[in-house]
């Protein structure tokens, strides 16, 4: 959309800025001014559709970026996930142990022994 809006400015700024400049050309103090006037407006034009340019080229590809941090589990364990079944007490990764690719866990606080719900892809 903001295509079209800048290609009929540009084509609008040139043609008044071409006008402009015949009736500068022209002479007498009324052309000059009117083709001041049109020059200033093909001014104006041009200014928009460069704070179009601007606008369009800062959004877009700042978003994507941000959107591409990968989130790889491999070898660390979601810390919210690991508490003591029992008691409730936090798990650290030394008190996992790996049975037949389950995840089993050991209280260092109560000492309760528990089967951790989701197996981590190591
Ligand atoms: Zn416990």
């Amino acid at each position: 959309m903001n295509k079209i809006v800048e290609g009929v400015l540009v084509f609008f700024g040139i043609c008044l800025a071409l006008l402009g400049a015949i009736f500068l050309i022209a002479g007498s103090i009324e052309n000059v001014i009117i083709g001041a006037v049109l020059l200033l407006i093909a001014f104006v034009m041009f200014f928009f559709v460069y704070r179009i340019e601007k606008i369009e080229a800062t959004k877009p590809t700042q978003i994507q970026q941000t959107f591409n941090v990968k989130m790889d589990g491999s070898g660390t364990f979601d810390a919210r996930e690991m508490k003591c079944k029992s008691c409730g007490a936090p798990i650290t990764a030394k008190d996992l142990t790996v049975i037949q690719g389950g995840i089993s866990a050991k209280c260092s606080f109560c000492g309760a022994i528990f089967a951790m719900e989701e197996a981590p892809k190591w």
